[in-house]
């Protein structure tokens, strides 16, 4: 029996019930199926599938209705203006996280705007698949970007996409926060989408989540934990004046804002994301002195 593009598509959907994003799961999974982009599926819909492409989009599919993220079975995801690669051993990259890219990119240029010439040296702390520290780099060809996390399978994926995009800029290190950063250089910007999922939030147990790695995702102290170290290690990294820039859950803007403040932080605020969550928390490294309520 013959399948159409439309009709492949049409009983994918179907398949897909549980899925919230069934039809753009189905397209995605059969356009990588084909080799094609999404277009292809809308301007072709009466072609036919072969045998070969038919047995392979439906295997995607019983995998995707397993719960397996999309990204895993296509191996790639679209963040900020870059095709990353993604496997199992990094977590997949979320549009949220474009936010602490925009607030970086416009608080470097802040930063150097009395220095114009001066390259930024920046840090993206558990970068996964590089996906925040390739996104500075790509636009910003001058910056210094160091790229850290405590996984070598994630380093590996972050490496190769480095390497894909042609960005050969970044320092990729292994190891835990500010640990992994070289011990004589000092920082204009640190930023760092940690893990800060509480173990026992039900969010675990739905969807992409339940095949992320655990490690990227949840971390002690309802979530808090590593963002608290990370505040309190960035502070002996950062240069006088250099910024803070951390990623949190959209209910844990207070707890952060107090780490930062406790930390000496100065100008501590959150921002939102389209949602309207507060999502990015950020502050100043007072220089010694400083009053940093002002
Ligand atoms: N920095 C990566 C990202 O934002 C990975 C974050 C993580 O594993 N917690 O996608």
């Amino acid at each position: 029996m013959t399948v159409s593009i439309r009709q492949a598509l049409d009983q994918a959907t179907t398949a897909l019930v549980l899925s919230d994003s069934a039809r753009l799961d189905a397209e995605v999974l059969l356009a990588f199926v084909l080799g094609k982009s999404r277009s292809f599926l809308f301007s072709r819909p009466e072609s036919v599938l072969s045998g070969e492409q038919s047995a392979a989009f439906a295997a995607f599919v019983a995998r995707r209705a397993a719960g397996e993220p999309v990204a895993y079975l296509t191996g790639c995801r679209g963040f900020w203006t870059l095709d990353l690669q993604v496997t199992p051993a990094v977590l997949i990259p979320r549009p949220e996280t474009e936010l602490l890219v925009e607030l970086t990119l416009t608080l470097g240029q802040q930063v150097s705007a009395d220095d114009p010439g001066r390259a930024m040296v920046v840090a993206d702390l558990g970068t996964g698949s590089g996906a925040i520290a390739l996104a500075l780099a790509s636009e910003r060809q001058h910056w210094q970007v160091y790229a850290t996390d405590r996984s070598e399978q994630a380093l590996v994926v972050a490496r190769q996409n480095a390497v894909r995009l042609r960005l050969d800029g970044v320092s990729f290190t292994q190891g835990d926060w500010c640990e992994a950063l070289p011990a004589a250089v000092c920082f204009d910007m640190i930023v760092s989408n940690p893990p800060y999922i509480a173990d026992d939030d039900p969010h675990l147990q739905q969807g992409d989540l339940l095949f992320e790695p655990r490690a990227a995702l949840v971390a002690d102290g309802r979530g808090l934990r590593d963002l608290a170290i990370i505040c309190e290690q960035s502070r002996l990294r950062l240069r006088d004046g250099g910024y803070l820039l951390l990623e949190h859950g959209h209910e844990q803007g207070a707890d952060v804002r107090a780490l930062l403040t406790t930390q000496g932080f100065a100008g501590v605020r959150s921002e939102r994301d389209l949602a309207g969550h507060e999502r990015v928390t950020l502050g100043r490294h007072a220089a010694p002195g400083e009053n940093t309520h002002a």
